[in-house]
């Protein structure tokens, strides 16, 4: 049987934050992909998908970068909303939990080299990932790096939390997200992107908070306590809360391995004030030596 009179269902991959995910051959191009089954939420009419989240998909498919997940086809099969993805070997969770695999300065800079590059052709865009995390960034047979679930969380909203571990997202917000920031921008990719920066160069995961309040202390452990000056705007957010000093510990102690232009990256992209954290674009152009 053929979904959409052109693709080959096979195995389930897994479930997602947005619904089931199963392997499927495309039977025009002979491509294996991956097919996003989107979950129905209880708001949606029962008579079909939300046009508006069809029409922004719409956009999401004229993203076309080497370091995006290309989403091929979107098609609308008994109610539920289809999304067609190119099909992906592996991802970067599995890379950096395998300890048979040796991850060179080197390779760790080309890792985080194509996380910037697809970040910065779709902030270009003013489209934002918001859930930047290892397992959103797929490996390919070749080793090239793909962010996918580009754009998802604007259109379907914050997945279900009674559906969803959000454990592992909150590993990789940024400080205003936590503090409750209604307005944000590019720079919450910029924070996670630095995170799975620091998982690369740590092999685990560098500040994992087992709630929101945890996760902010952990922040405030490893940068220390940000000061009104670093960050003028934090006191208007809505869960901003002033804690005893912290001093923050030298970045050097927490990576003992990373090279000084690394930790100068790194500690650019862990800035508190999202204002003036550096921008995907800057951090390209940063010279990073291994
Ligand atoms: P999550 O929302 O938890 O990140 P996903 O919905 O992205 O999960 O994916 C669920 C499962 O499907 C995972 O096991 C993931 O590896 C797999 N998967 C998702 N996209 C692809 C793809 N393009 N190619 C191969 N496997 C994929």
């Amino acid at each position: 049987k053929k979904l959409a009179d052109r693709y080959l269902k096979r195995e389930v991959l897994g479930e997602g934050t947005y619904g089931v995910v199963f392997k499927a051959i495309d039977t025009k191009t002979g491509q294996m992909v991956a097919i996003k089954k989107i979950r129905k939420r209880i708001d949606e009419p029962l008579d079909g998908v939300n046009f508006t989240a069809l029409r922004e998909i719409k956009l999401l498919k004229e993203l076309k970068h080497p370091n995006i997940v290309d989403l091929i086809d979107v098609f609308q099969y008994k109610q539920n909303l289809h999304l067609v993805f190119e099909f992906m070997e592996t991802d970067l969770e599995a890379v950096i939990r395998n300890r048979n695999i040796f991850l060179s300065p080197a390779d760790i800079k080309s890792y985080l080299l194509m996380i910037l590059k697809g970040l910065a052709y779709c902030h270009k865009k003013w489209v934002l990932h918001r859930d930047v995390k290892p397992n959103n960034l797929l490996i390919g047979q070749n080793g090239q790096l793909k962010l996918a679930d580009f754009g998802l969380s604007q259109i379907f909203g914050d997945p279900d939390h009674e559906f969803v571990d959000q454990a592992f997202a909150r590993w990789y917000r940024a400080p205003e997200l936590l503090f409750g920031a209604k307005k944000y921008g590019s720079g919450v990719d910029v924070w996670a992107a630095a995170c799975v920066f620091a998982e690369l160069l740590l092999r685990r995961p560098f500040l994992e908070g087992s709630t929101d309040t945890h996760q902010t202390r952990m922040i405030f452990t490893a940068f220390g306590t940000p000061s009104p000056s670093q960050w003028p705007d934090m006191m208007y957010l809505k869960y901003y809360v002033q804690e005893k000093y912290i001093a923050a510990p030298p970045l050097r102690t927490l990576f003992p391995m990373a090279s000084d232009d690394a930790l100068d990256l790194l500690s650019k992209m862990f800035t508190y004030d999202p204002n003036a954290r550096i921008s995907v674009q800057k951090a390209l152009e940063h010279s990073y030596e291994v």
